[in-house]
This record gives C-alpha cells, sequence and structure tokens, in this order.
C-alpha cells in the first residue's frame, strides 16, 4: 500500500485526510510517526509555505507528503493577515479578541471584502503539484454563530446568508476553500494512480 505523510501534528487534519485517501488505497501518517523535524515557515505566498513543509517532510521521510496552508485575507486591512492569519495580532491571542480588534479596525471601512484560501502541496518523487481554494465573502459586522473556527465567527458568505461558523461541517466542506482544494487534490490523485 503507498503511504501518504501529512505534514501537521493536528490530529483533527490527519482524521479527515485519513477518511478521504484511505478509501483510494493510501496508508496515511503524520508528523508524529517520524523523528522530530523543525520545519521553518519562511515563504511568502501559501503556496510557497505549503511547498516548503512538504518538501522538507518528503525529504525526511522518504514517501509522498501533503501539507496545507490557508488564511483570510482582509481588503481594507491591505489584504492582512494572508499567509500569518495563525500569528496575526499574536499567536496565543484568543480568537474573540482578534475578532474584537479586526471588527475595531473595519468600524468605518465601507469594503467589507474578505477571502479564505487555502493550497495542498504534494510533493513525492514523481514531482511536486498544489491545488487552490479560495472562499470570498465579507467580514461581518459582527460574530455569530459557534462551528467551525478560527476567524469563521467573522466571516459572512452573502450567497448563504451566514456566517461560516453557522454552517455544520459539512456545509462548510462544500463550499469551503479547504473543501475545494481538497477536492482539486484528490481529483488528481484519482486521474493520476502513480502520482503519489
Ligand atoms: P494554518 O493553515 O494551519 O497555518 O492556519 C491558518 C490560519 O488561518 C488558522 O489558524 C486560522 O486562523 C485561519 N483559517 C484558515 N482556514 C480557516 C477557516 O476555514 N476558518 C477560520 N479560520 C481559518
Amino acid at each position: 500500500m503507498k503511504t501518504i505523510v501529512i505534514a501537521t501534528s493536528n490530529q483533527n487534519k490527519v482524521k479527515e485526510y485519513r477518511e478521504i485517501l484511505e478509501p483510494l488505497g493510501y496508508e496515511i501518517k503524520s508528523l508524529k510517526d517520524f523523528d522530530p523535524i523543525e520545519i521553518i515557515e519562511d515563504g511568502k505566498t501559501f503556496e510557497e509555505n505549503a511547498l516548503i513543509k512538504a518538501r522538507a517532510l518528503y525529504q525526511h521521510t522518504h514517501h509522498a507528503c501533503i501539507s496545507d496552508d490557508s488564511g483570510i485575507e482582509i481588503e481594507a486591512l491591505n489584504n492582512e493577515p494572508g499567509i500569518y492569519s495563525a500569528r496575526y495580532l499574536g499567536e496565543d491571542t484568543p480568537y474573540p479578541e482578534k475578532h474584537r480588534v479586526i471588527l475595531e479596525r473595519l468600524k468605518n471601512a465601507e469594503n467589507r471584502n474578505a477571502k479564505f484560501t487555502c493550497v495542498i502541496a504534494l510533493v513525492s518523487d514523481k514531482g511536486e503539484k498544489t491545488f487552490r481554494g479560495e472562499l470570498k465573502g465579507e467580514i461581518a459586522k459582527a460574530p455569530k454563530g459557534e462551528h467551525g473556527f478560527g476567524y469563521d465567527p467573522i466571516f459572512y458568505v452573502p450567497s448563504l446568508g451566514k456566517n461560516t461558523a453557522e454552517l455544520t461541517a459539512a456545509e462548510k466542506n462544500a463550499i469551503s476553500h479547504r473543501g475545494q482544494a481538497t477536492r482539486k487534490l484528490l481529483q488528481y490523485l484519482g486521474e493520476n494512480k502513480d502520482a503519489a
């Protein structure tokens, strides 16, 4: 059986990838199945950071590797925080506080456009490939919803009239940046049996 290593120690992410990729005949491993490795994410784009992680892990494990990088870009904030979304306003700052600061900064903004992006990188002895998904929306006027994580309570999807934190996991996956990137990866693996 072919092995794919996921460049994360987040067991929720590993579980999600396992549920999707095991039916296609892949054995899924993660960072915790190998000796520790330090990866410095110093890329300038989602693609660069995803590739940095997948390449480093591929060289470390000699198995096909997948990594993802994601974040939110807010037009009124010069597209910040982007690749710095997790670290924005401090890595350990609770998200309700990050939401409060963003809403304050957008208090008088007419343009509330925002975008979630997710890039998945696949690196194997067959080469390198990236898959991008995007979800366009707006920064809500106030936080709402209990589902999801991160910036979901303040991300409004006009076509649904809801914030992403108001969607179930399945509803969010059907439209989300991560869902789209994952479906592109799956399609690629389905069409290229030797790709990983
Ligand atoms: P990373 O991809 O693990 O580096 O994390 C990117 C960061 O972007 C997360 O920690 C969140 O702050 C934010 N983010 C990415 N995707 C989502 C999402 O689907 N909902 C809410 N926040 C997200």
